[in-house]
């Protein structure tokens, strides 16, 4: 009867939206105690968009927005989404770096611009909401304001987490005061900032030795690491194929409750082996 049920258990988390990679998901998931969210693209929908600049320096608006865009040509973080509509031809970029957890840098015209976190490039300043900050070798050239709204679901989510007995925890490498904000406003028991790949690891680490089962939902390249060491971690379908490749199952439509119907169906099924 076991097969069956597996194979049962199977079908059904995929007709509900997760495609379940690792046989061990089914196993695991009754006995979480803890879900670990990243924020950008998995509480928030990563539908970052430019709300406001100001400049620090003496270069227009549109010049700002323009190279911002050329710098993040090619990366895959949300954050670069939010240029996307203020790509200007004509703006070579060479030597790109893309600094995981930090930003994007490359050389214009001879100069090394920078575009990335107030952590990396403005570290005085106190960040109360999402922004990203312009540099040159001269220094600070813009900060620009975005706005990434939060999943419709991420409310009755961590509510639903809470009437089960899950503990929840935001685990981020942002720095700003969106997090915390974002982590009152859904009620989150936990909220881990300004964490790097090496960072949520270790986070995780501390939980599993205090004795806590964790299940790990991601979207990024800065994922990856966490998603392959979680106990049982989910991919949003919508992010980076390295996330999903690390990830042990993928939430099909980005829908963040059906972690919960995940957990529902695989309880059932051990019920049933058992
Ligand atoms: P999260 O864990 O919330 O997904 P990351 O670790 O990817 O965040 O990034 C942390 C911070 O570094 C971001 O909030 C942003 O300020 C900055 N950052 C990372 N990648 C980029 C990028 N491509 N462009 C601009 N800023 C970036
Ligand atoms: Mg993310």
């Amino acid at each position: 009867a076991t097969p069956t049920a597996l194979t049962v258990a199977t079908s059904r988390l995929s007709r509900s939206g997760i495609l379940v990679r690792r046989a061990h998901v089914l196993d695991t998931l009754p006995r979480v105690s803890r879900i670990v969210f990243d924020k950008t693209g998995t509480l928030t929908k990563g539908e970052v968009a430019v709300s406001s600049v100001a400049l620090l320096a003496e270069l227009s608006e549109s010049d700002v927005l323009a190279l911002a865009a050329a710098l993040e040509a090619q990366s895959e973080h949300p954050i670069a989404r939010a240029f996307a509509p203020y790509r200007q031809q004509g703006l070579m970029v060479t030597e790109r770096e893309n600094r995981v957890g930090r930003g994007v840098s490359g050389l214009i015209d001879g100069h090394r611009w920078r575009l990335g976190s107030g952590a990396w490039l403005a570290p005085d300043n106190q960040d109360a909401e999402l922004c990203v900050y312009l540099a040159n070798e001269r220094g600070l050239v813009a900060r620009v304001v975005l706005t990434d709204p939060l999943r419709e679901e991420a409310d009755t989510l961590i509510r639903d987490c809470r009437a089960k007995g899950i503990a929840t925890t935001i685990l981020t490498g942002d720095s700003s005061g969106q997090a915390e904000q974002v982590a009152e406003r859904l009620g989150v028991d936990k909220l881990v900032k300004h964490a790097s790949p090496d960072d949520k690891l270790a986070y995780l680490r501390r939980c599993g030795r205090a004795g806590e089962i964790c299940l790990m939902v991601g979207d990024g390249i800065n994922d990856a690491p966490v998603l392959a060491g979680a106990h049982v971690s989910f991919a949003m379908a919508g992010g980076t194929d390295i996330a999903k490749n690390s990830a042990d199952a993928l939430l099909l439509s980005d829908n963040l409750q059906h972690i919960l119907t995940a957990r529902h169906i695989a309880a059932r099924c051990r019920r049933v082996i058992k």
